[in-house]
């Protein structure tokens, strides 16, 4: 009865069809239903939801509306919502309720989306199978048995179970592009600057990088309409002519070249998802692109710098969590280094613990110059690198994960294997380049995502490639068993 993506659902409330209201319920309850089994939500927001819908319908009545008014969608449960718990997925901002939404929340509640409720992910960003949120693991909907794929799973998981049909998310070393790529959704992580991280629970500040789950490019498309520009409460977010992502996305392909670095075909990469991937790359072919190898030489150096990075910033970040500013405060402290401890201590999890150890140890005098400004010198390698490549080509692709969804429990005891999902996508954000995950097949009955890289502030090109894909094929419409109605 309802259609399924942003763009057929925005064409049918336009026409009547429905009332978001109508839809607005019908997920609710669906989402209601299916959350039991895959947690890809905290919370299920109804009451706000349908007072939106209502809203919406009522702005469209009046005429005053925008592509995206009444469409229901998710937000991942570190954006701040005004009113409305926003965990991070943690016990210590389990209470936590924001007096400001998130820049992204704000505008794409301007623009009139319907947020059904906070989607779950891996504690703070941090984790790449969403096994480490305080609120238990998240399934994917393909087999409930294997993971989504982190830290953006929740997301990942309600879209790709048709809960909602797109989600916000970020991509801190790969967080949205990795969950895409395990649950057959289209997740696109853009150029660093290019969305406000104003209101984002901060994970990684140099890295953090917002962007859309959905089912399509075209759907991306349109949500990144109304997530991007300027914002002056993020010094880091970039000013630029306000762009329509959507009015490229039929340029013809013919011409372009595809870059192919041969480090993202290693021998050892699982033969499935690499074929699977050079059969998409084979369509890009047909449709008149040019390949052509290239060398990003630095690859195997971004995993090690990113998880000095990464650790060193979130270190900072989290200093903030003391249980006397934000977060869980611990029950009769002895003192105020007691009670820093033990809230500190009792709120967070093992892996953030591991991170704030390594990112402290790794800013500590005598040992800074060693990690943290070797792992930005590698840093400015691996940026020059992309560079380079990018004289020559127009996007480059490769897979967004090493594997297909592994099973729960799989990785969880060895952190290093975890680490190691992010080989494909860590690079991307250490240079600030825009990336999307695609679907590209699947591998007994688990879906597989083709990764496309794109230049800075490149996305347009980036969706089209997406969307010329998803004109000859149809992987990014399949729904898993179960989920259909
Ligand atoms: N998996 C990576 C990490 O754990 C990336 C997470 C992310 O992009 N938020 O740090």
């Amino acid at each position: 009865m309802y259609s399924k993506t942003i763009k057929a659902i925005s064409d049918d409330l336009a026409d009547k069809k429905y009332s978001s209201a109508e839809l607005t319920t019908e997920l609710l309850n669906k989402a209601k239903q299916h959350n039991e089994t895959l947690n890809g939500f905290i919370r299920i927001t109804e009451e706000q939801a349908l007072s939106a819908a209502k809203k919406a319908d009522e702005n469209r009545a009046k005429g005053i509306s925008t592509p995206l008014t009444g469409v229901p969608i998710a937000h991942k449960d570190l954006f701040c919502t005004q009113g409305i718990a926003t965990t991070s997925a943690s016990k210590m901002l389990e209470s936590f309720i924001p007096p400001y939404d998130a820049t992204v929340v704000t505008r794409l509640s301007e623009a009139g989306v319907v947020s059904i409720g906070k989607t779950n992910m891996d504690e703070f960003a941090m984790g790449s199978s969403n096994e480490s949120s305080h609120f238990g693991p998240v399934r994917n909907p393909w087999d409930t048995e294997r993971v989504p794929g982190g830290s953006s799973g929740g997301s990942a998981a309600v879209v790709a179970a048709r809960l909602v049909p797109a989600a916000t998310a970020t991509d801190t070393g790969g967080s949205i592009r990795q969950p895409a790529a395990l649950t057959g959704t289209t997740g696109l992580k853009p150029t660093y600057g290019r969305i406000s991280r104003w209101g984002m629970i901060a994970f990684a500040s140099s890295l953090d990088q917002a962007g859309p789950i959905a089912t399509s490019a075209e759907d991306c498309a349109m949500l990144l309409n109304a997530m991007a520009g300027f914002d002056d409460k993020d010094s880091t977010s970039v000013k630029r002519p306000a762009e329509d992502f959507t009015a490229s996305l039929s340029s013809s392909l013919k011409g372009t070249t595809i870059g192919l670095p041969k480090q993202y075909f290693p021998e050892n990469l699982d033969p499935k998802v690499a074929s699977l991937v050079q059969s998409a790359i084979r369509e890009y072919e047909k449709m008149g692109c040019k390949l052509k190898e290239i060398d990003l030489p630095t690859t195997q150096h971004a995993i090690p710098a990113y998880y000095i990075i990464a650790p060193s910033e979130c270190s900072a970040n989290l200093a903030r969590m003391d249980g006397v500013r934000f977060g869980h405060r611990c029950e009769n402290p002895e003192n105020l280094d007691d009670l820093f401890t033990r809230s500190r201590a009792e709120g967070f999890g093992d892996e953030v613990k591991r991170r704030i150890f390594t990112g402290t140890y790794a800013l500590s005098a005598g040992f800074y110059d060693a990690y943290y400004v070797k792992a930005q010198k590698v840093r400015r390698l691996i940026k020059n690198d992309f560079a380079r490549a990018f004289e020559e080509v127009d996007v480059i692709m490769g897979p967004a994960a090493p594997s297909v969804a592994f099973k729960l429990g799989e990785k969880g005891a060895d952190p290093l294997a975890m680490y190691l999902e992010d080989y494909f996508t860590i690079a991307i954000n250490l240079a600030g380049l825009p990336g999307m995950s695609i679907p590209a097949g699947f591998s007994d009955g688990l879906p597989v995502g083709l990764q496309i890289i794109g230049n800075h502030f490149d996305e347009s090109t980036l969706l089209n490639f997406a969307h010329q894909y998803q004109s000859v094929s149809d992987w990014h419409t399949k729904t898993p068993e179960g989920f259909e109605g």
